[in-house]
């Protein structure tokens, strides 16, 4: 086994592994009530990472994990557009939720 190289890696919300930026999905706080789907990663703001998998998205937004990270508060109605934003990211990606 060849020596794993240390890979910057950010935290699941969900799940707490840890994995490399690409294979996560980046979640930025815009505005006190409000969450987007940062697909360039570059979007300013508090952010939080869930991993590509439909399990992580469920735990991370129907519990109040992503909540408590960016320290905000979901309507449903924005927890719903979340959901179906993280759905088309996947789009191609054999994932289901
Ligand atoms: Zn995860």
């Amino acid at each position: 086994m060849p020596p794993v190289k240390h890979i910057p890696g950010r935290t699941c919300i969900a799940c707490g592994k840890i994995q490399p930026k690409r294979n996560m999905i980046r979640l930025v706080r815009v505005t006190e009530n409000s969450i987007e789907v940062d697909s360039t990663g570059k979007k300013s703001g508090r952010g939080a990472y869930l991993c590509r998998t439909a399990d992580c998205w469920n735990t991370g937004l129907k519990g109040n994990r992503v909540e408590r990270a960016l320290k905000t508060s979901l309507v449903k109605a924005e927890r719903d557009k979340l959901i179906q934003e993280l759905k088309e990211l996947c789009v191609g990606e054999n994932q289901q939720i």
